[in-house]
C-alpha cells in the first residue's frame, strides 16, 4: 500500500476531511450512545419500580388477610408486562406467600435469583421493614426491585419483581442502528463535500504544475498561471508569473549575448557553426544543396592604419548592414572573424550561391561610406563560394573549401568571387 504522504494532495485532502468527519461522528455517536444507555437504564428500572409500587398497593389487603386467591389473581395481571420473569410476595417472616407465574419458567437466571432471594431479603430486612425503603438493581441481563407492602403504616411483607432487560437492549440496538444510518448518510454527504472542497485547494496547485511541466517540456517561458481565487494562491501565482517573466527576459538576453556579435549585431561565429551543423544535417537528410559564401574585407589593415580603428569598426558595421540587407530572408549572415563574414545559403546550389555572393560583393563595392565631415571611403571584399549536396553531416570540409575559395579570390586579385574547385 502506498504511504499516505506519497499520495496525491487531492487524495490527502479528501482522506483528511473524511477521516476528521468520521472521527467527529464516531465520538458523537459513542457519547450519545453512552448517554442513551444511562438514561434508558434508569428509565427501565423506574418503570419496573412504578409497576411494583402499584402492585404492592393493590396487594396490601390480600396479604393482610392472607387471601392467596386474590394475591394470585392480582399478580396474574402482571402478564401485560412480558419482561417480568417472576414476581414473589413474601410475608413478614420472609416466607413466600404467592408467586407469579405459578408455573415456573425454568430459566437458570430465574432459578439462581430465586435461590439468592432469601439471603437478599435477610440482608436488607432492616431497610425494607423498619425504614420501609425499597431496593432495586439493574445488571446487563436482569433487573429487580423489592418493594415493601404496607398496611396501617407498617410493612407486612415484600413484593419482588425480576425482569429481563430485553426491551432496554432492543431500544439500544434500535438507537445504534439509527445512529449508524444517520452517520453513514452524513459521511456520504461529507465525502461528497470534501471531494468538491479539495478542488478549491488542488485546482490552483495543478494549474501551476501544468505550467511548470509545459516550461520543462518546451523550454518556453512565455506562459503564465491565472489566479481565479483572491487568496494566498493569487500571491503565489503573481510571484511565480513575475519570476518566469524575469527568467524569460534573462534567457532572451543570454541567448542574444551568446549568439550575437556585439559590434555588428550579426550572428557570431559560435551561432554560425551551430546553424551550419543544422543546415548540413537537413541538406543531407533531404538531399538538397546548400551554399556557403565567405567574405573578407580587402586590405582592411590599411583602413585601420589610415583612418583609425574606430573608422575600421564603422566600416565593419556598414559591410555587415549591406550583407544583411542583400541576404534572403532564410540566409544567415554571420561575422566569424575580425573582418570575415560567412553567409549560409539554405537550399542553394552553386549558381544561386554565386549569384548571392556576387550581388553582395557589388553592393559593398558600390557603397560610399561617410566617416567624418563629408569625408567618404569605399571598400571591397573578396568572396569564396562552395555549394554541395552533402553525403555526410561533416561541417569541417565545407568550411575549409569555402576558405580555400576565398584564399583563391585573394590571390587572384581581390574584389572578386571565386568558386571552390578541386585542384
Ligand atoms: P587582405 O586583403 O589580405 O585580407 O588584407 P587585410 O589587411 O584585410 O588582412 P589582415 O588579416 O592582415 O588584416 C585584418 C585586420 O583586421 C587586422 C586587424 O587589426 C583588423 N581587425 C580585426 N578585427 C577588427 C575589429 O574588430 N575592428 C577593427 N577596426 N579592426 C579589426
Ligand atoms: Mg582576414
Ligand atoms: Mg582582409
Amino acid at each position: 500500500m502506498r504511504r499516505f504522504r506519497d499520495l496525491s494532495i487531492r487524495y490527502k485532502l479528501t482522506v483528511l476531511l473524511g477521516a476528521s468527519a468520521a472521527i467527529a461522528l464516531l465520538i458523537s455517536v459513542a457519547l450519545s450512545l453512552a448517554l442513551a444507555f444511562v438514561t434508558q437504564r434508569s428509565e427501565s428500572l423506574r418503570h419496573l419500580q412504578q409497576i411494583a409500587n402499584i402492585a404492592s398497593d393493590n396487594l396490601t389487603a390480600a396479604l393482610a388477610f392472607r387471601d392467596g386467591d386474590s394475591a394470585e389473581r392480582l399478580l396474574g395481571s402482571l402478564y401485560v408486562t412480558p419482561n417480568i420473569l417472576i414476581a414473589i410476595i413474601h410475608d413478614e417472616e420472609g416466607l413466600p406467600f404467592s408467586v407469579y407465574p405459578t408455573v415456573s419458567r425454568k430459566q437458570p437466571v430465574v432459578t439462581e435469583f430465586v435461590a439468592q432471594l432469601p439471603q437478599l431479603l435477610k440482608e436488607n430486612h432492616a431497610s425494607l421493614f423498619a425504614q420501609q425503603k425499597g431496593l432495586s438493581a439493574i445488571e446487563l441481563h436482569l433487573m429487580y426491585t423489592i418493594t415493601p407492602i404496607q398496611f396501617d403504616g407498617k410493612t407486612i411483607g415484600t413484593l419482588t419483581l425480576l425482569a429481563d432487560t430485553r426491551e432496554l437492549k432492543q431500544k439500544l440496538v434500535y438507537f445504534v442502528a439509527m445512529q449508524s444510518a444517520i452517520s453513514l448518510a452524513t459521511l456520504v454527504i461529507i465525502a461528497f463535500i470534501s471531494i468538491r472542497l479539495q478542488q478549491v485547494f488542488t485546482a490552483p496547485i495543478f494549474s501551476i504544475i501544468e505550467v511548470i511541466r509545459t516550461i520543462a517540456k518546451t523550454k518556453n517561458y512565455a506562459v503564465s498561471v491565472k489566479a481565479v481565487q483572491n487568496d494566498e494562491f493569487k500571491v503565489l501565482f503573481t510571484h511565480f508569473n513575475d519570476m518566469i517573466a524575469e527568467i524569460q527576459e534573462r534567457d532572451a538576453r543570454l541567448c542574444r549575448l551568446a549568439t550575437t556579435d556585439v559590434l555588428t549585431g550579426l550572428a557570431n561565429r559560435r551561432h554560425a557553426m551551430e546553424e551550419l551543423q543544422t543546415l548540413v544535417t537537413r541538406a543531407q537528410r533531404k538531399q538538397e544543396f546548400f551554399g556557403l559564401v565567405m567574405f573578407d574585407v580587402d586590405h582592411f589593415k590599411h583602413i585601420n592604419d589610415r583612418y583609425g580603428h574606430p573608422v575600421g569598426d564603422m566600416v565593419l558595421k556598414e559591410v555587415a548592414g549591406i550583407l544583411s540587407h542583400l541576404a534572403r530572408e532564410y540566409d544567415l549572415v554571420a561575422r566569424i572573424g575580425g573582418e570575415e563574414f560567412l553567409v549560409l545559403c539554405d537550399n542553394s546550389d552553386q549558381e544561386v550561391s554565386c549569384a548571392i555572393a556576387e550581388r553582395m560583393r557589388q553592393g559593398i563595392e558600390s557603397a560610399v561610406i561617410a566617416y567624418a565631415d563629408g569625408k567618404t571611403l569605399q571598400v571591397t571584399v573578396s568572396a569564396g563560394v562552395y555549394a554541395t549536396c552533402p553525403q555526410t553531416e561533416d561541417t569541417a570540409a565545407p568550411l575549409s573549401r569555402v576558405d580555400e575559395a576565398l584564399y583563391h579570390a585573394k590571390h587572384s586579385g581581390r574584389n572578386r568571387v571565386c568558386i571552390w574547385e578541386p585542384i
